[in-house]
């Protein structure tokens, strides 16, 4: 086998082929996950004690006051007991509000675990999976640690190029990855366009549809029954979270909906209590919370509506999103550059390819400090 350094850099003196405990062969093109910067870090690396983050796409509204009182109550009574693994609650709340029956949901350890869940149980070293350039980079990830070869799709536009994965499937695709609104470009495929293409991809493909912002859209001609497309359509997936609008990222609570037998499969690879009681009650009041739900949609509106007019004052290249952040680009600095010139002045966002950058809408406040600074590196090029 041929000694390869370890491509997640973490450690170089890690030379894979060469461990002492040899590994599963497919993890060594497996990347460790690089998450947001936290604040903590920039604070201390760059001994400054007001940092704000732009760089998740976290709730900057945080929490609904009634998920947290509710937590509050419950930890009066203890955390002894285990959750209820079948989150019996929580999906009858989910099946009254969005009219699915509980035997085609699966609640889940935030949208990350469903995506695992689903490669873990669907993806070997024999298939083949399709996604699209620009899209989250848990499916490559995912896709990887199974040893699913990949096979990645230009996008157009930074829209993702359906007809381009269409004519890219074989007899050994085996998945879809499609996220919709995309991350981190913000596009969004319509509701035409999505069910052309569920049309016309063969049945025996599986189609994960990662609805991680769906909650965000604006646009009247999106999907509007994103929840029901099992079914009809028997081999899609879909996978939502409560980590965005709801304001919940910190609890880690998601669902996928599918077919029943779907279903079925993933529960047996699902660790026995994957997502936690306070995730669980978290999840059922957040549901309840309409009220901070249209609050955080419209002050969302209005933080795009100020980014797209920031953008345009400086001629700063944008994409129109139907999310909760802005990807746009710096011909004049590189990401990573900028990444770190806003850090030093306690704007942390999110760095992509070249010279592409990923901002998260904040409150109004934050979003006024991103374009004073941002302002000043850009003066002071
Ligand atoms: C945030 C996100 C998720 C889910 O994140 P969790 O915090 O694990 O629920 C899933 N897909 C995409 C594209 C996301 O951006």
């Amino acid at each position: 086998m041929n000694k390869i350094l370890d491509k997640t850099c973490l450690n170089p003196n890690i030379i894979l082929g060469d461990e002492m405990i040899k590994c599963r062969e497919e993890m060594h093109n497996v990347n460790a996950y690089i998450p947001g910067k936290p604040i903590e870090t920039v604070k201390r690396e760059f001994n400054i004690d007001k940092v704000i983050k732009m760089a998740s796409n976290e709730n900057p509204f945080g929490t609904s006051e009634k998920v947290k009182e509710a937590l509050t109550n419950y930890i009066e009574n203890g955390l002894a007991l285990y959750p209820d693994g079948s989150a019996y609650y929580l999906k009858e709340k989910l099946s009254k509000k969005f009219g699915v029956e509980q035997k085609n949901i699966l609640i889940s350890n935030g949208g990350d675990d469903a995506l695992a869940l689903i490669a873990l149980s669907y993806l070997s070293n024999e298939d083949e999976v399709i996604l699209s350039e620009y899209s989250f980079v848990r499916y490559n990830d995912n896709s990887n640690i199974q040893g699913s070869k990949i096979v990645e799709i230009p996008m157009v536009d930074f829209k993702i190029d359906l007809e381009g994965i269409l004519k890219a499937i074989n007899e050994k695709t085996k998945l879809i990855w499609i996220c919709n609104p995309n991350n981190p470009t913000g596009t969004l495929l319509e509701e035409e366009e999505i069910i052309s293409f569920f049309e016309r991809v063969p049945k025996d493909v599986l189609i994960v549809y990662d609805e991680a912002y769906g909650e965000f859209i604006k646009n009247e001609k999106a999907p509007k029954n994103a929840f029901e497309f099992f079914k009809t359509y028997p081999n899609v997936i879909t996978v939502k979270t409560f980590s965005k609008i709801y304001g919940l990222a910190g609890l880690r609570i998601g669902y996928l909906l599918a077919d029943e037998e779907i279903i079925e499969i993933i529960n047996r690879g699902r660790l026995p209590f994957n997502v936690n009681v306070l995730g669980l009650l978290a999840a059922e009041v957040a549901l309840d919370d309409e009220e901070f739900v249209n609050f955080v949609f419209e002050e969302n509106l209005k933080g795009r509506e100020f980014f797209y007019n920031l953008f345009e004052e400086l001629n700063i290249p944008y994409v129109i999103s139907e999310t909760n952040f802005v990807f746009f680009e710096t011909p004049m600095i590189d990401s990573r550059d900028l990444f770190l010139e806003l850090q030093k002045r306690g704007v942390i966002i999110r760095p992509q390819r070249n010279n592409y950058s990923r901002i998260s809408i904040g409150t109004m406040e934050e979003n006024k400090i991103f374009e004073k600074e941002f302002k000043e590196v850009l003066n002071n090029l």
